[in-house]
Formats: C-alpha cells, sequence, structure tokens
C-alpha cells in the first residue's frame, strides 16, 4: 500500500533562482501527526502552500493515495477537499453566520444537500463546544472561538489531510494549551492526517507523532519527538530542539541536554557566568576552563551561585550524544 501523500523531492523557488526547497521529501501515513519546525523562512509555509497547489513547484511530485496530483489542472476544488487547510488568521466570512461558513463549501462544492451539510456542520459544532454560536456572526467570537470555525469548517469536507500553518499562533498560552487538547481528539476522532506548522517546541512535542525539522528549504531530521530529543543527529537539530549544549572534544562535537548537567561534582572545572529562574526552571551557565560554556537546568529554586564562582560540573559519558555539523 503507498503511504497516504508521498512527497518526492520537491523543488521550489519563487523567483526563478533562489531555492526555497531543495529536494523535499516525505512520506505520510493515515492518521500520523507531522509537526514541521525549523527556523523562520527555512520553507515550512512554502511547503504546505505546495502541497495545496496555491503555489506551483519546479520540479519533484507530490502523490495522494499513490497518484500524482495533478496541479496543471485549472479546478483545484476537488483536491482542497482531499487537502484542507488552516491558517492562523482564520479566514472566516465576516458576512456569514458561523453556520453558513462551515456549510459553504460543503453544499456549493461538494454539493451536499443543505440539511445534511446543517446537521453535519451542527455535530462539530458541537464537537468543539460552539453548538451555540451557530447563528452569531465571526465579529461576536473571541480568537480562540473564531479558529474552532475555522478548524470546524476545514474538517467538514473530510479531508484526508489537513494543512495547519501556526493554526494556534494567535492566541494566548492557555487558551492555545486548551485548543491543543482539543484539536489532538478531534484529530484521533476524525482520523484525519495533520501537517502542522508552529514555533511553539512545547507544542510541537506535544502534539506530534513524528516531527520534521527544516533548515535552509530542506529537511535536517525526521522522527518520533523522543527520537528528535534524545538522539538529534546534527548540532543545529540539538540547539534547535530544546537547546542542547554542544561540547567539543578534540574533533568530536557532542550534544549535552542541560538536564543532564550535574552542577558540584564532576570532572570539569568552571566559573559561573550566568544564574537564571524562570517558568520553575533554574538554568546556571558555567565557562568551563577550555572556554566552552555549558548550561546546566533543574526543576526548583537555584541554591545560591554567584556568578564568578568557582564550580565544578560534570555528566555520564552515556547522556553525550556525538552529532554531526559544526559547534
Ligand atoms: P517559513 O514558513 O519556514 O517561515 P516560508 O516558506 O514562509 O518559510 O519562506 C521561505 C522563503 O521563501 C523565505 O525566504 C521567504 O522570504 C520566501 N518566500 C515566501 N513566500 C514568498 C513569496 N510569495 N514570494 C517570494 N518569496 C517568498
Amino acid at each position: 500500500m503507498p503511504a497516504l501523500l508521498e512527497i518526492k523531492n520537491v523543488v521550489k523557488n519563487y523567483d526563478g533562482k533562489t531555492p526555497v526547497l531543495e529536494g523535499v521529501s516525505l512520506e505520510l501515513n493515515k492518521g500520523e501527526v507531522i509537526v514541521l519546525i525549523g527556523p523562520s523562512g527555512c520553507g515550512k509555509s512554502t511547503l504546505l502552500r505546495c502541497i495545496n497547489g496555491l503555489e506551483a513547484i519546479q520540479a519533484g511530485e507530490i502523490c495522494l493515495e499513490g497518484k500524482a496530483i495533478d496541479y496543471n489542472k485549472k479546478d483545484l476544488t476537488g483536491l482542497r477537499q482531499k487537502i484542507g487547510m488552516v491558517f492562523q488568521s482564520y479566514e472566516l466570512f465576516p458576512h456569514m453566520t458561523i453556520l453558513d461558513n462551515i456549510i459553504l463549501a460543503p453544499t456549493k462544492v461538494a454539493g451536499v444537500d443543505k440539511e445534511n451539510a446543517k446537521r453535519e456542520a451542527m455535530e462539530l459544532l458541537e464537537k468543539v463546544g460552539l453548538a451555540h454560536k451557530a447563528k452569531a456572526y465571526p465579529r461576536e467570537l473571541s480568537g480562540g472561538q473564531k479558529q474552532r470555525v475555522a478548524i470546524a469548517r476545514a474538517v467538514v469536507n473530510k479531508p484526508s489531510v489537513l494543512l495547519l500553518d501556526e493554526p494556534l499562533g494567535a492566541l494566548d498560552l492557555m487558551l492555545r494549551r486548551q485548543m491543543q487538547t482539543e484539536l489532538k481528539k478531534l484529530q484521533k476522532a476524525l482520523g484525519i492526517t495533520f501537517i502542522y506548522i508552529t514555533h511553539d517546541q512545547e507544542e510541537a512535542l506535544n502534539m506530534s507523532s513524528r516531527i520534521v525539522v527544516m533548515r535552509n528549504g530542506k529537511i535536517e531530521q525526521t522522527g518520533t519527538p523522543s527520537e528528535v530529543y534524545d538522539t538529534p543527529k546534527t548540532a543545529f537539530v540539538a540547539e534547535f530542539v530544546g537547546g542542547a549544549n554542544l561540547y567539543k572534544e578534540g574533533e568530536k562535537i557532542f550534544a549535552i541536554r542541560s538536564e543532564h548537567v550535574r552542577l558540584g561534582v564532576g570532572d570539569y572545572a568552571g566559573v559561573v557566568t550566568e544564574n537564571s529562574f524562570m517558568a520553575g526552571l533554574s538554568k546556571v551557565k558555567v565557562r568551563l576552563r577550555d572556554g566552552q560554556e555549558i548550561t546546566s537546568s533543574h526543576m526548583g529554586m537555584n541554591i545560591d551561585l554567584n556568578i564568578g564562582d568557582e564550580i565544578s560540573v560534570g555528566w555520564d559519558k552515556n547522556d553525550m550524544v556525538e552529532v554531526e555539523g559544526e559547534k
């Protein structure tokens, strides 16, 4: 059986020369939640826009259920019913009620009769806790409610794949956490495959069944959240995901998670250069004799360490992960 969606060697530029996607390949199976992360400008949004035909690709191929998608077709409506998209900016029609926003595509495009479309829309609104707002207009809703409607509208077509470009990016932290849980539930219940962009690391680790780390138009590493976190392949991934220490020993570079660095005991002598406490986590930065800086973190308030104090640090050899790339 072919994968649900196969992205094969996709190449994209906007100006005929500067590559934005440089041969991106990725396979997705039914029910997966793939989270794309990477620095701003690395090509995440472009990849999503290429998948649903908002942007043309210059080379490569994207297959849905084993068949290459024909992006040259004039009318991509059929494709967009199978591959839906949700943006950070909601994009609801302001002059239409919530219910009408949701039933627009099923009735006008998919030919579902109005009563059935309404029934399905109401079921979805029920699921996202907004049945009581069916007759309201978008302006009467909060940001979080609007995003719930946008999601309901995107899933009412029963797409096989839903592309979500920072869907919760405009919401405050509390609401974002709550919506993550709701989105996960909805995704499980509907069995829709998600490709999800976020710049929130916790959200990425929390939402995904697989994380894809992109850099400069290429995929740097793909794996489960714990694979990417515990065994980064490159120095870039180690630093980008969870900010690991990079420690150079001879010619080799190792990633060492700050929670694995012990303070006060160990083989390396150094001097405290920073001591901070944020969100329940203490972080102490120590400059070692050879000039390398190592951060140690642990839960709870820190014992009184001052900048300039001499201290030794250490870690288990098992917690050193050799990585490729440069420090
Ligand atoms: P990300 O989503 O990872 O932040 P984007 O896919 O938005 O990255 O952008 C990748 C690169 O493509 C950036 O250098 C950006 O400036 C460029 N880019 C994005 N959209 C356009 C566009 N419509 N026209 C020209 N360049 C674009």
